[in-house]
Protein backbone atom coordinates (compact mmCIF):
# COMPACT_ATOMS: atom_id res chain seq x y z
CA UNK A 1 0.00 0.00 0.00
CA UNK A 2 1.90 3.79 -1.41
CA UNK A 3 1.63 6.17 1.69
CA UNK A 4 -1.29 8.00 1.93
CA UNK A 5 -3.61 5.41 0.32
CA UNK A 6 -7.32 5.49 0.94
CA UNK A 7 -8.34 2.38 1.40
CA UNK A 8 -11.75 0.34 2.50
CA UNK A 9 -11.87 -0.46 6.50
CA UNK A 10 -11.41 -4.18 5.67
CA UNK A 11 -10.43 -5.99 9.09
CA UNK A 12 -7.33 -6.38 7.38
CA UNK A 13 -6.89 -2.88 6.30
CA UNK A 14 -7.92 -1.98 10.59
CA UNK A 15 -5.02 -4.69 11.42
CA UNK A 16 -2.32 -2.65 9.09
CA UNK A 17 -4.00 0.36 10.45
CA UNK A 18 -3.42 -0.77 14.30
CA UNK A 19 0.20 -1.99 13.07
CA UNK A 20 1.12 1.48 11.67
CA UNK A 21 -0.15 3.04 14.71
CA UNK A 22 2.23 0.82 17.38
CA UNK A 23 5.47 2.15 14.47
CA UNK A 24 4.67 5.46 15.49
CA UNK A 25 2.71 6.53 12.34
CA UNK A 26 -0.37 8.36 11.76
CA UNK A 27 -3.53 7.11 9.94
CA UNK A 28 -6.59 8.99 9.06
CA UNK A 29 -9.77 7.33 10.55
CA UNK A 30 -13.46 8.19 9.79
CA UNK A 31 -15.73 9.21 13.14
CA UNK A 32 -19.17 10.15 13.27
CA UNK A 33 -18.08 13.48 13.60
CA UNK A 34 -15.51 14.47 11.27
CA UNK A 35 -12.10 12.30 9.94
CA UNK A 36 -9.46 11.77 12.41
CA UNK A 37 -5.71 12.22 12.48
CA UNK A 38 -4.99 9.44 14.66
CA UNK A 39 -1.63 8.44 16.15
CA UNK A 40 -0.83 7.03 19.10
CA UNK A 41 -1.20 8.81 22.55
CA UNK A 42 1.41 7.36 24.82
CA UNK A 43 4.04 7.74 21.48
CA UNK A 44 5.51 11.32 22.79
CA UNK A 45 7.39 10.91 19.20
CA UNK A 46 3.84 9.51 17.27
CA UNK A 47 2.18 13.09 18.92
CA UNK A 48 4.93 15.38 18.00
CA UNK A 49 4.68 14.12 14.43
CA UNK A 50 0.96 14.45 14.42
CA UNK A 51 1.53 18.32 15.76
CA UNK A 52 3.96 19.60 12.75
CA UNK A 53 1.90 17.38 9.77
CA UNK A 54 -1.16 19.37 11.39
CA UNK A 55 0.63 22.45 11.75
CA UNK A 56 -1.19 22.98 14.66
CA UNK A 57 0.46 25.31 17.72
CA UNK A 58 1.75 22.97 20.70
CA UNK A 59 -0.43 24.91 22.97
CA UNK A 60 -3.83 23.36 21.76
CA UNK A 61 -4.39 20.27 23.20
CA UNK A 62 -5.92 16.92 21.44
CA UNK A 63 -8.76 14.39 22.20
CA UNK A 64 -7.86 11.05 23.49
CA UNK A 65 -10.16 8.19 22.02
CA UNK A 66 -10.43 4.86 23.53
CA UNK A 67 -12.49 1.77 23.08
CA UNK A 68 -13.98 1.49 26.46
CA UNK A 69 -15.45 3.25 29.89
CA UNK A 70 -12.68 1.36 31.53
CA UNK A 71 -9.76 2.87 29.44
CA UNK A 72 -11.38 6.39 29.48
CA UNK A 73 -11.13 5.56 33.29
CA UNK A 74 -7.70 4.98 33.50
CA UNK A 75 -6.78 8.47 31.95
CA UNK A 76 -9.24 10.85 33.72
CA UNK A 77 -11.11 10.65 36.95
CA UNK A 78 -15.01 10.52 36.74
CA UNK A 79 -16.62 11.75 39.32
CA UNK A 80 -20.90 10.96 39.33
CA UNK A 81 -21.40 13.83 36.42
CA UNK A 82 -18.98 12.19 34.55
CA UNK A 83 -20.25 8.58 35.38
CA UNK A 84 -23.64 9.51 34.24
CA UNK A 85 -22.86 11.19 30.96
CA UNK A 86 -20.76 8.54 29.76
CA UNK A 87 -23.41 6.36 30.45
CA UNK A 88 -25.88 8.05 28.86
CA UNK A 89 -23.96 9.56 26.11
CA UNK A 90 -20.98 7.32 24.68
CA UNK A 91 -20.22 6.20 22.45
CA UNK A 92 -21.07 9.38 20.91
CA UNK A 93 -19.56 13.57 19.77
CA UNK A 94 -19.27 14.40 23.40
CA UNK A 95 -15.65 14.86 24.35
CA UNK A 96 -15.28 15.51 28.36
CA UNK A 97 -12.69 17.16 30.24
CA UNK A 98 -11.31 15.64 33.27
CA UNK A 99 -8.30 15.55 35.74
CA UNK A 100 -5.82 13.47 34.55
CA UNK A 101 -5.49 10.52 36.83
CA UNK A 102 -1.80 9.82 38.34
CA UNK A 103 -1.47 6.66 36.22
CA UNK A 104 -2.22 8.32 32.66
CA UNK A 105 -0.41 6.75 29.97
CA UNK A 106 -1.20 9.39 27.70
CA UNK A 107 1.80 11.89 27.21
CA UNK A 108 2.10 15.19 28.71
CA UNK A 109 2.65 16.91 25.42
CA UNK A 110 -0.91 15.31 23.68
CA UNK A 111 -2.61 17.70 26.49
CA UNK A 112 -0.13 20.62 25.88
CA UNK A 113 1.13 20.09 29.55
CA UNK A 114 -2.05 20.49 31.24
CA UNK A 115 -3.77 18.94 34.41
CA UNK A 116 -6.70 18.01 32.54
CA UNK A 117 -7.22 15.44 29.65
CA UNK A 118 -9.92 15.33 26.64
CA UNK A 119 -11.66 12.07 26.32
CA UNK A 120 -14.19 10.67 23.59
CA UNK A 121 -15.82 6.77 23.12
CA UNK A 122 -16.35 7.37 19.27
CA UNK A 123 -19.74 5.98 17.94
CA UNK A 124 -18.25 4.79 14.46
CA UNK A 125 -18.10 1.33 14.47
CA UNK A 126 -14.75 1.87 12.48
CA UNK A 127 -12.90 4.14 14.45
CA UNK A 128 -13.75 1.68 17.36
CA UNK A 129 -12.67 -1.32 15.69
CA UNK A 130 -9.34 0.07 15.50
CA UNK A 131 -9.15 1.57 18.77
CA UNK A 132 -9.94 -2.47 20.14
CA UNK A 133 -7.42 -3.63 17.79
CA UNK A 134 -4.97 -1.31 18.68
CA UNK A 135 -5.72 -1.12 22.93
CA UNK A 136 -4.15 1.78 23.71
CA UNK A 137 -5.81 5.44 23.64
CA UNK A 138 -5.41 7.53 20.13
CA UNK A 139 -5.34 11.13 19.60
CA UNK A 140 -7.20 11.94 16.79
CA UNK A 141 -8.12 16.01 15.85
CA UNK A 142 -9.22 16.45 12.76
CA UNK A 143 -7.29 15.08 9.24
CA UNK A 144 -6.85 18.55 8.06
CA UNK A 145 -3.52 21.15 8.20
CA UNK A 146 -4.48 23.64 11.40
CA UNK A 147 -7.39 26.22 10.46
CA UNK A 148 -8.52 24.78 7.91
CA UNK A 149 -12.18 23.13 7.27
CA UNK A 150 -12.80 19.95 8.44
CA UNK A 151 -12.87 16.94 6.30
CA UNK A 152 -16.11 14.72 6.49
CA UNK A 153 -14.32 12.52 3.18
CA UNK A 154 -11.61 10.39 2.35
CA UNK A 155 -11.02 12.52 -0.51
CA UNK A 156 -11.09 15.87 1.80
CA UNK A 157 -8.17 14.15 4.05
CA UNK A 158 -5.90 13.14 1.04
CA UNK A 159 -6.80 16.46 -0.25
CA UNK A 160 -5.01 18.01 2.50
CA UNK A 161 -2.96 15.49 4.28
CA UNK A 162 -2.72 12.65 1.73
CA UNK A 163 1.15 13.17 1.78
CA UNK A 164 1.71 13.05 5.65
CA UNK A 165 0.13 9.80 6.60
CA UNK A 166 0.24 6.09 6.05
CA UNK A 167 -2.84 5.10 5.26
CA UNK A 168 -6.58 6.57 5.44
CA UNK A 169 -9.18 4.39 5.73
CA UNK A 170 -12.57 5.22 4.18
CA UNK A 171 -15.67 4.83 6.14
CA UNK A 172 -17.55 7.08 3.77
CA UNK A 173 -18.86 10.05 4.37
CA UNK A 174 -18.96 11.47 8.17
CA UNK A 175 -23.06 10.95 9.66
CA UNK A 176 -23.20 13.88 12.03
CA UNK A 177 -20.22 16.24 10.47
CA UNK A 178 -19.39 18.88 13.01
CA UNK A 179 -16.57 18.45 15.64
CA UNK A 180 -17.90 16.67 19.24
CA UNK A 181 -19.21 18.95 22.33
CA UNK A 182 -16.51 19.94 24.78
CA UNK A 183 -17.62 19.94 28.00
CA UNK A 184 -15.51 20.66 31.10
CA UNK A 185 -15.60 18.63 34.02
CA UNK A 186 -12.57 20.34 35.69
CA UNK A 187 -14.14 22.59 37.72
CA UNK A 188 -17.59 22.75 39.88
CA UNK A 189 -19.33 23.93 37.31
CA UNK A 190 -19.90 22.14 33.99
CA UNK A 191 -18.55 24.25 31.03
CA UNK A 192 -19.88 23.76 27.68
CA UNK A 193 -16.10 24.77 26.00
CA UNK A 194 -17.25 23.77 22.39
CA UNK A 195 -20.78 23.27 21.24
CA UNK A 196 -20.81 20.38 18.46
CA UNK A 197 -22.67 16.67 17.92
CA UNK A 198 -24.58 16.51 21.40
CA UNK A 199 -26.92 19.54 22.03
CA UNK A 200 -26.66 21.26 24.87
CA UNK A 201 -30.04 20.25 25.94
CA UNK A 202 -28.86 16.29 25.75
CA UNK A 203 -26.49 17.22 28.31
CA UNK A 204 -28.39 19.37 30.41
CA UNK A 205 -30.80 16.47 30.33
CA UNK A 206 -28.79 14.07 32.18
CA UNK A 207 -26.71 16.56 34.88
CA UNK A 208 -29.00 19.98 34.64
CA UNK A 209 -27.62 23.24 33.71
CA UNK A 210 -24.11 23.73 31.98
CA UNK A 211 -22.51 27.38 31.78
CA UNK A 212 -20.86 28.34 28.38
CA UNK A 213 -17.40 30.81 27.85
CA UNK A 214 -20.21 33.27 27.14
CA UNK A 215 -20.71 33.55 31.18
CA UNK A 216 -16.98 33.68 32.27
CA UNK A 217 -14.26 36.34 31.55
CA UNK A 218 -12.27 36.03 28.50
CA UNK A 219 -8.84 35.22 30.01
CA UNK A 220 -10.30 32.48 32.09
CA UNK A 221 -11.71 31.40 28.81
CA UNK A 222 -8.87 31.24 26.60
CA UNK A 223 -6.94 29.65 29.78
CA UNK A 224 -9.21 26.76 29.87
CA UNK A 225 -9.81 26.30 26.45
CA UNK A 226 -6.74 26.78 24.62
CA UNK A 227 -7.04 26.39 20.85
CA UNK A 228 -11.24 27.10 21.04
CA UNK A 229 -10.60 30.50 20.34
CA UNK A 230 -9.54 32.69 17.24
CA UNK A 231 -9.86 31.99 12.82
CA UNK A 232 -10.51 28.20 12.61
CA UNK A 233 -12.66 26.28 10.18
CA UNK A 234 -11.59 28.75 7.47
CA UNK A 235 -12.07 28.74 3.67
CA UNK A 236 -9.99 30.52 1.71
CA UNK A 237 -12.28 33.04 0.29
CA UNK A 238 -14.15 35.59 3.07
CA UNK A 239 -17.17 34.65 4.25
CA UNK A 240 -20.80 36.73 5.15
CA UNK A 241 -23.00 35.34 7.81
CA UNK A 242 -26.89 35.79 8.08
CA UNK A 243 -26.98 37.13 4.56
CA UNK A 244 -30.14 38.58 3.36
CA UNK A 245 -28.94 39.37 -0.10
CA UNK A 246 -26.67 38.11 -2.52
CA UNK A 247 -24.20 39.19 -4.78
CA UNK A 248 -23.82 38.32 -8.76
CA UNK A 249 -20.25 37.28 -7.96
CA UNK A 250 -20.81 35.88 -4.46
CA UNK A 251 -20.79 32.25 -3.81
CA UNK A 252 -24.20 31.58 -2.05
CA UNK A 253 -24.79 28.84 1.04
CA UNK A 254 -28.35 28.21 1.74
CA UNK A 255 -30.38 26.70 4.33
CA UNK A 256 -34.02 26.41 3.85
CA UNK A 257 -36.72 26.12 1.02
CA UNK A 258 -36.47 29.83 -0.19
CA UNK A 259 -33.08 29.83 -1.51
CA UNK A 260 -31.98 33.72 -2.48
CA UNK A 261 -31.57 34.52 -5.80
CA UNK A 262 -29.01 36.06 -8.09
CA UNK A 263 -26.07 34.19 -6.64
CA UNK A 264 -22.60 33.23 -9.13
CA UNK A 265 -22.77 29.68 -7.45
CA UNK A 266 -25.48 28.03 -4.63
CA UNK A 267 -24.93 24.88 -2.46
CA UNK A 268 -27.96 24.27 0.09
CA UNK A 269 -27.46 23.14 3.01
CA UNK A 270 -30.51 21.74 3.90
CA UNK A 271 -34.24 22.37 1.38
CA UNK A 272 -36.34 21.32 4.19
CA UNK A 273 -34.64 23.62 6.85
CA UNK A 274 -33.22 20.18 8.75
CA UNK A 275 -30.27 21.12 10.90
CA UNK A 276 -29.18 17.40 10.93
CA UNK A 277 -29.02 17.51 7.15
CA UNK A 278 -27.37 20.96 7.31
CA UNK A 279 -24.42 19.97 9.93
CA UNK A 280 -23.56 16.80 8.01
CA UNK A 281 -23.22 18.72 5.08
CA UNK A 282 -21.36 22.05 6.09
CA UNK A 283 -17.54 21.53 5.23
CA UNK A 284 -18.10 19.93 2.01
CA UNK A 285 -20.34 22.28 0.51
CA UNK A 286 -17.77 24.92 2.33
CA UNK A 287 -15.08 23.78 0.02
CA UNK A 288 -17.09 23.30 -2.99
CA UNK A 289 -17.79 26.99 -3.28
CA UNK A 290 -14.43 27.96 -1.59
CA UNK A 291 -12.88 28.88 -5.08
CA UNK A 292 -11.05 32.23 -5.88
CA UNK A 293 -13.28 32.63 -8.51
CA UNK A 294 -15.78 34.15 -6.26
CA UNK A 295 -15.65 37.22 -3.66
CA UNK A 296 -16.55 35.28 -0.80
CA UNK A 297 -19.35 33.16 0.29
CA UNK A 298 -22.58 34.29 1.71
CA UNK A 299 -24.38 32.59 4.12
CA UNK A 300 -28.08 32.41 5.01
CA UNK A 301 -29.48 32.41 8.51
CA UNK A 302 -29.12 29.87 10.43
CA UNK A 303 -31.60 28.79 13.52
CA UNK A 304 -28.69 28.74 16.24
CA UNK A 305 -31.27 25.53 18.19
CA UNK A 306 -30.33 22.08 18.71
CA UNK A 307 -26.88 21.08 16.25
CA UNK A 308 -27.86 24.65 14.58
CA UNK A 309 -25.18 26.31 17.81
CA UNK A 310 -22.47 24.38 16.26
CA UNK A 311 -22.86 25.34 12.83
CA UNK A 312 -23.16 28.53 13.76
CA UNK A 313 -19.87 28.61 15.79
CA UNK A 314 -18.16 27.31 13.04
CA UNK A 315 -19.49 29.94 10.47
CA UNK A 316 -18.21 32.61 12.98
CA UNK A 317 -15.05 30.86 13.56
CA UNK A 318 -15.09 30.77 9.69
CA UNK A 319 -15.42 34.69 9.58
CA UNK A 320 -12.78 35.71 12.29
CA UNK A 321 -10.40 38.14 11.18
CA UNK A 322 -11.98 38.34 7.14
CA UNK A 323 -15.20 39.88 7.39
CA UNK A 324 -16.69 40.41 3.60
CA UNK A 325 -18.70 43.63 3.59
CA UNK A 326 -21.87 42.87 2.05
CA UNK A 327 -22.61 43.84 -1.98
CA UNK A 328 -22.65 46.97 -2.90
CA UNK A 329 -20.25 47.70 0.13
P1 LIG B 1 -9.82 19.28 17.78
O1 LIG B 1 -8.83 18.21 18.09
O2 LIG B 1 -9.37 20.21 16.70
O3 LIG B 1 -11.20 18.76 17.60
O4 LIG B 1 -9.85 20.23 19.05
C1 LIG B 1 -10.00 19.71 20.33
C2 LIG B 1 -10.34 20.83 21.22
O5 LIG B 1 -10.55 20.29 22.52
C3 LIG B 1 -9.22 21.85 21.30
O6 LIG B 1 -9.54 23.04 20.64
C4 LIG B 1 -9.00 22.07 22.77
O7 LIG B 1 -9.11 23.42 23.14
C5 LIG B 1 -10.03 21.20 23.47
N1 LIG B 1 -9.32 20.47 24.49
C6 LIG B 1 -8.57 19.36 24.35
N2 LIG B 1 -8.00 19.02 25.52
C7 LIG B 1 -8.38 19.93 26.42
C8 LIG B 1 -8.13 20.15 27.80
N3 LIG B 1 -7.34 19.32 28.50
N4 LIG B 1 -8.69 21.22 28.38
C9 LIG B 1 -9.47 22.06 27.69
N5 LIG B 1 -9.76 21.93 26.38
C10 LIG B 1 -9.22 20.87 25.76
MG1 LIG C 1 -9.89 20.69 13.95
Amino acid sequence: MTAGAIVPPTPAAIAHAARLLGEGRLVAIPTETVYGLAADATDDRAVGVLFTAKGRPAANPLIVHVATLDAARALGRFDARAERLALALWPGPLTLVLARTAACAVVPRASAGLATIALRIPADPVARALLAAFGKPVVAPSANRSGEVSPTTAAHVAASLGDRVALILDGGPCPVGVESTVLSLAGPVPLLLRPGGVTRAAIEAVIGPVATLADVPDSDAARTSPGLLGRHYAPHIPVRLDATSVGPDEALLAFGPRPLGGAAAARNLSATGDLAEAARNLFAMLRELDSPAYRGIAVMPIPATGIGAAINDRLKRATADAALPPPGH
